[in-house]
């Protein structure tokens, strides 16, 4: 239940004054759904309206404010022209200058002979002095007094800054004095405002400097954000160990018999993680793990070593993919390793004939089966285990974390242990604050013996040449992707370049040339896949959606259109579909030239490196943490004030102050508890608070 002291804050967004149906759904939009939402909104500018010049006197790219007499109207010549009233002084002239200026309106709004307040940015054209739709137009007479200094926010279309500022300023103006939620020493130590008079500041920038993320008051909030952050996540963590969980000993027998029978060694970082997984599984409590390695360091053989660490046990395994083909992929790559060992392994999905799914869902329930493949909708479906010890989740590059761990902990008297395998290399930062305190595995290295990719970049007139070498390619028995300009925008000018390429690519390469994108039907482009993987197909034009995780040993070749436009780690999952066998193989990123500073950094860093987390911290910093990998849609968290390339410290801190606040169960038990749930019912943590209420 919300506390009555934010019921003001919590009304919807649609009950503050004059707010009508359409500014309704703009504000949604931009703000959200509360009023306390509009406090998140901060200005990303000032104008400041304390330089009054004479005309004559006034500089060029300054915000003036100048007292002028209306001289002349001048209505637009021709369409397209703009509508310029002269205004005068003393000492000169200057043009107000509107386009698509209604000569009515203007008339009205400025007669001939009166004199005006004007306010905006002054401009030169043609030798003459213009304000381009000035921001204020006055009456002299009325004396209104302008705000020196007036905050600037970030609209949508048709909200001006003046209705947003109003509404702002009334939700600042209603925020209570609330109980301080953070450590006492701690608060003091570093000299804050306290929340409310924080609010106020970083909404009223007197200067420049208060614009700076490193003000206290915008340091105070990012705290408050990240520490609210932290203990969610930690709420959440406790909810899902807090059942009993299994304890699944390690079996020497089956693992030797397993790295008997793989043919290569594995890698250090293998090794490490195997053992920390077999520790996990063997604790009585519930084990919920994170397994990242970059694209090709070897997830599926550390994950094996843990299905077979069940198997020993009698217990069932799962292992859930994100589509069929890599269900499969997993399938046909473990299904020997497991006949040798006595272990029973089946594939589920929707592939899978009628007879054949009744009698493996018979299977499983009465536990002939040990390990089961399958897609994520394994878990929707009725089946039920025997004795299901261990869920192996591979996400590869989705983040929905939380929500896949709930699915599984539906029927959880006994619930199965967790490893979520990622192939994205999260920055560590952004790692803590999408899965808080879970335990994470890493793999920092890639076997031995990969060659590194070589990576050229090349500008987009070179398209035709790259064309016709893949003749070469294809010659030798090898294969190439083709991936297509991402235009963000819309996925329908997306496929149409897509198509364009293919029938170009077609037009010379026939019948080996397959086209896969997310507007196909999954069927359609999981055959087409298929096609390439081990068909005929040898030329793989797609859109981004090819799949991430997909291993075609045979690729060597990737050439990515309009690279400019794809984020760095976006690059990199691309380049890693190719360099997986002892071939040679090369990444050609076609660019439009000229390149921005950005788009030049994110390729230069390409070329230069092929470490997935060198990478992503990059990108961290190139895009800021809110872009990275699409973080909205991913389900990684998104941040309304705190900046992580920024505020890495106070994340640490929060960090700490927020295990140190769950080890000691204070949220429920002290008056600081009562304080920090305002500030988890601010930031809408609303999962979080659920499980608190249900202790
Ligand atoms: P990912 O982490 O991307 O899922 P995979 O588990 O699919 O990687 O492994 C990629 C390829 O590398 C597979 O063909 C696998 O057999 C091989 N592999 C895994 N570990 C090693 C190793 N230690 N030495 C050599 N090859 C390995
Ligand atoms: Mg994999």
């Amino acid at each position: 239940m919300r506390p009555k002291i934010l019921d003001e804050l919590f009304k919807p967004i649609e009950t503050a004054r004059g707010i009508g149906p359409r500014l309704k759904i703009r504000l949604k939009y931009l703000i959200g759904e509360s009023i306390v939402d509009l406090l998140w909104h901060l200005p990303n500018n000032i104008i400041d309206r304390s330089y009054n010049p004479t005309i004559s006197k006034a500089e060029e790219d300054r915000v003036v404010t100048m007292d002028v007499t209306v001289l002349k109207h001048n209505p637009s010549k021709r369409r397209g022209l703009p509508y310029k009233v002269t205004c005068i002084d003393q000492t000169g002239e200057v043009d107000l200058v509107w386009f698509n200026g209604r000569k009515q309106y203007l008339e009205e709004l400025l007669p001939i002979g009166q004199d005006f307040i004007i306010s905006g940015k002054l401009e030169f054209y043609k030798n003459k002095k213009q304000i381009i739709h000035p921001q204020h137009i006055a009456l002299s007479s009325k004396n209104i007094n302008l705000p020196n200094i007036e905050s600037v926010y970030s609209l949508t279309q048709g909200l001006t800054n003046k209705v947003i500022s109003n509404h702002i300023k009334r939700a600042v103006d209603i925020v209570p004095n609330f109980n301080e939620w953070q450590d006492k020493e701690f608060f003091k130590s570093m000299k804050w405002p306290t929340f409310s008079e924080a609010i106020k500041i970083v909404h009223n920038p007197e200067n420049e400097n208060d614009l700076d993320h490193k003000n206290p008051a915008k340091q105070r909030l990012a705290y408050d954000e990240l520490l609210a952050n932290q203990l969610s996540l930690a709420l959440l963590a406790k909810n899902f160990e807090a059942p009993a969980g299994q304890s699944i000993v390690k079996d020497n027998n089956l693992l030797d018999s397993l790295y008997k029978n793989i043919p290569f060694e594995l890698t250090n970082s293998q090794k490490i993680a195997i053992e920390e997984i077999s520790k996990g599984l063997e604790k009585p409590n519930r084990m919920i793990r994170l397994l990242q390695g970059d694209v090709g360091s070897g997830k599926t053989i550390v994950a094996l070593a843990g299905l077979f660490q069940a198997s020993g046990n009698s217990k069932q395994a799962a292992m859930m993919a994100p589509t069929e083909l890599l269900a499969r992929q997993h399938f046909e790559g473990i299904k020997d390793l497991c006949a040798k060992s006595n272990i029973n392994v089946q594939i589920l999905t929707g592939k899978t004939k009628k007879s054949e799914r009744e009698s493996i869902i018979y299977d499983l329930s009465n536990g002939k089966i040990d390990i089961i493949l399958g897609t994520h909708s394994l878990f929707q479906e009725k089946i039920s285990f025997h004795n299901l010890g261990l869920v192996i989740i591979d996400e590869q590059h989705k983040f929905g974390v939380h929500q896949r761990l709930s699915l599984t902990s539906k029927n959880s008297k006994n619930p199965p242990d967790i490893i979520i395998m990622s192939a994205t290399p999260i920055p560590r930062t952004l790692e803590l604050t999408a899965y808080g305190s879970m335990q994470v595995s890493r793999l920092l290295e890639k076997p031995m013996g990969r060659k590194p990719i070589k990576t050229i970049a090349k500008p987009l007139s070179k398209v035709n040449e790259a064309m016709e070498s893949l003749q070469r390619l294809i010659k030798n028995g090898e294969k190439a992707y083709w991936v297509c300009p991402l235009i963000e925008e819309s996925e329908k000018i997306d496929l149409a370049a897509a198509e364009d390429r293919y029938a170009s690519l077609k037009y010379i390469y026939g019948d080996q040339v397959g086209l896969v994108h997310g507007r196909m039907p999954i069927d359609e482009r999981e055959e087409t896949m298929r096609d390439f993987k081990y068909g005929g197909k040898n030329i793989l034009v797609a859109t981004t959606v090819i799949e991430v995780g997909i291993d075609v040993p045979d690729a060597t070749f990737i050439i990515i259109e309009h690279s400019e436009r794809f984020g760095l780690s976006q690059l990199h999952q691309l380049r890693g579909r190719v360099g997986r066998s002892d071939k040679l193989s090369s990444c050609l990123l076609l660019y439009r030239s000229p390149l921005g500073e950005k788009a030049k950094k994110r390729i230069e860093t390409l070329r230069q490196t092929d470490d997935g987390f060198v990478i992503a911290e990059e990108d961290l910093i190139l895009r800021g943490a809110g872009e990275v990998l699409g973080t909205k849609q991913s389900g990684l968290p998104y941040f309304k004030i705190a900046n992580l390339t920024i505020d890495r410290e106070l994340l640490e801190t929060a960090r700490n102050d927020s295990n140190y606040i769950i080890a000691n169960n204070l949220l429920s038990n002290s008056e600081r508890g009562k304080n920090l749930q305002i500030l988890l019912h601010l930031f809408n943590k609303k999962e979080a608070l659920k499980y608190l209420e249900a202790g």
